[in-house]
């Protein structure tokens, strides 16, 4: 069956995802600019896929009397172990509560009150104040189907089921001319021409073995810009969350969220032997910071010390089943959907792979090194450093997204003209997509599970040099399977194993950078921990690193971090 010929369209503003990031940016750009066309192209459909719908816990503003943005910051900073760009942090604090306003005043979110009206904020871990504006927990939904509901009034263009696949220069290198993507639903490609273009597509820690993150996201935006040579930096920075669903293998519910307000209300995790261990690892027990929390349990599991599938297990039962059903009712319906009673017995529990503090290095307006390409949300780095904060999330990509948005439409202003895509590299890009139509045919299965394995072993919760080394000689391994596994059926539509096999194609990339990151970094801060480096080094020198794909490989570079609010011992909180 031949292939349908190559469609090209035309947009000024071309948006790639529909998650916070990318849903604000179309609103802020459409706003900005009314006269400009708008397209967002979404690889799932629009307001259904991707992770900001998945938000349960809640977004982080400083609102309350007695907080402040100086206190959201420092616990920002803090919590990143003072590798953040400090001025994307400071403009991810500061514009949050305008954001926040935008959310509930002109998009019309209901988010949870106090009795006497003002907006209820919840305790979140890391934090010095109770700062996570909430929906119950289900505040993911609230704010997507809200931001869908304006997009889709605004006569923005959908795209959707719409794969970009090629961030495509001018034929002089210099600027972004359009991007390539796949039509799913018939398999033809399709050129998209724009001015300017944003990068939501929102990473995805989905290599590992267990993981959060949507199944439509699969890094292919951090592959894409690393392909068009832009740098990415603090890539060996993954988020555990400690306490994902173990529901056994065969289903997708492993491994998500069960979430952080269970041990914050006092829930206990339990071993195989039914001990409560955390008292081996901090004096917080349970209510340890993430990072600490997983690395017990996976110390836990590594010595045997296990639930029937490998976990430990979440107890909340002394709380009161009936207390505990009320104040979780989501999570407990979760549970009870996979046959669990998280009320009123013990379900298991791993420590599963959530989010990417790395990703492309983008400046505070959202432009990035290439000009014509714009970044936001879970596809940048430099915002959250070695750590984010649960609750810093969200309010990182609708922050960005809207910042974005009127970037793009102030940039096109100035440079309205149009700029002519290198034809070679949409031609060499459509070769290399199609090369597995021309492959023997196999099967991807063993090398998903042997990715899974190899990130999860080697490049996940607690690291050394043998374990990466070992992991990046598996990775190349793994890349060199892949390229010579094939895709038996032709027919494009909704090919799934042809996306099955980009996907995986898109998180090998992805992982040689995670882990040639993490073999760089000797010393252990945030999330990422160095069994042979467990000590963190001097945070007044301390430093990023930034990759890039070369000719002959992933070339790195450590860039001093500049403290331009605040340097290590210092606060920006007025000190009595
Ligand atoms: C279970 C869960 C719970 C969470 N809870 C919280 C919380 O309580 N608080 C918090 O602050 N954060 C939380 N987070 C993190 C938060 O969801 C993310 O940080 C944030 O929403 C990411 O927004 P985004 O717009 O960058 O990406 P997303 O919302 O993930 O959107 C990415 C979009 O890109 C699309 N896409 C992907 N690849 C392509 C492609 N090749 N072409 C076109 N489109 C593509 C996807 O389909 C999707 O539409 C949670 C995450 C998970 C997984």
């Amino acid at each position: 069956m031949s292939p349908p010929p190559l469609r090209r369209l035309r947009t000024d503003i071309l948006i790639l995802g529909s998650g916070g990031a990318g849903l604000f940016a179309a609103l802020h750009a459409h706003q900005a600019a009314p006269e400009l066309s708008i397209t967002v192209a979404v690889k799932g459909l629009l307001g259904k896929c991707g992770c900001t719908r998945m938000v349960q816990g809640g977004y982080n503003v400083a609102l309350a009397e007695g907080d402040s943005v100086e206190r959201h910051f420092m616990d920002t900073i803090e919590g990143g172990k003072w590798l953040s760009d400090q001025d994307l942090a400071w403009t991810l604090v500061t514009t949050a509560v305008e954001r926040i306003h935008e959310l509930e005043n002109e998009l019309g979110c209901f988010f949870d009150r106090n009795p006497d009206g003002t907006v209820h904020q919840k305790a979140f871990a890391g934090q010095t104040f109770d700062r996570t504006v909430h929906k119950g927990d289900l505040t993911g939904i609230e704010i997507i189907n809200r931001l869908a509901e304006q997009v889709w009034s605004r006569g923005i263009e959908r795209l959707e089921e719409h794969r970009a696949i090629e961030l495509v220069r001018t034929a002089d290198g210099s600027a972004l001319a359009g991007v390539l993507m796949i039509d799913m639903r018939d398999g033809g490609f399709v050129f998209v021409e724009a001015g300017a273009v944003l990068l939501g597509t929102g990473g995805g820690p989905t290599m590992y073995k267990f993981h959060t993150p949507s199944g439509d996201k699969s890094c292919d935006g951090m592959a894409m810009a690393l392909r068009a040579g832009l740098a990415l930096r603090d890539m060996e920075m993954v988020q555990f969350h400690p306490t994902g669903l173990l529901a056994g293998a065969g289903t997708r519910m492993t491994g998500t969220v069960l979430e952080e307000g269970l041990r914050g209300a006092g829930g206990h995790l339990l071993n195989g032997a039914m001990e409560r261990f955390m008292g081996r690892y901090d004096a917080k027990l349970e209510r340890a910071t993430r990072d600490i929390v997983s690395r017990s349990i996976y110390s836990e599991m590594r010595a045997g010390r296990t639930s029937p599938n490998g976990g430990v297990y979440i107890s909340m039962a002394h709380l009161g089943p009936a207390q505990v059903a009320r104040q979780f009712k989501g999570m407990v319906e979760r549970c009870e959907d996979c046959g669990f009673d998280l009320a009123g017995g013990l379900v298991e529990v791993v420590p599963t792979a959530h989010y990417m503090m790395g990703g492309v290095v983008f400046r505070p307006d959202c432009t990035t090194a290439l000009p014509g390409l714009f970044a936001a949300g879970e596809d940048t780095g430099g915002v959250h450093g070695a750590n984010r904060l649960g609750g810093n999330g969200v309010a990182n990509s609708t922050v960005f997204g809207g910042i974005a948005g009127d970037s793009m439409a102030a940039w096109l202003r100035r440079h309205p003209e149009q700029r002519v895509a290198d034809e070679a590299a949409i031609r060499d890009s459509i070769a290399r997509h199609e090369a597995p139509f021309a492959k023997p045919a196999g099967d991807l299965e063993p090398i998903r599970e042997a990715l899974f394995d190899c990130m999860w072993e080697d490049v996940g919760v607690l690291r050394d040099a043998d374990g990466l080394r070992r992991a990046l000689a598996r990775l190349e391994a793994l890349d060199g399977r892949l390229q010579q596994v094939g895709v038996a059926d032709d027919d494009r539509a909704f090919n799934l194993t042809w996306h099955d096999w980009l996907n995986l194609n898109s998180l090998i990339a992805v992982s040689r950078v995670i882990a040639t990151a993490a073999l760089a970094r000797e010393d252990s801060r945030g999330a990422h921990f160095r069994e042979d480096f467990p000590q963190t080094d001097d945070l007044a020198s301390s430093s990023y690193i930034v990759v890039r794909q070369g000719a002959d490989g992933v070339a790195l570079t450590r860039e001093p971090v500049r403290f331009t609010r605040v340097a290590p011992g210092q606060t920006l909180l007025e000190t009595v």
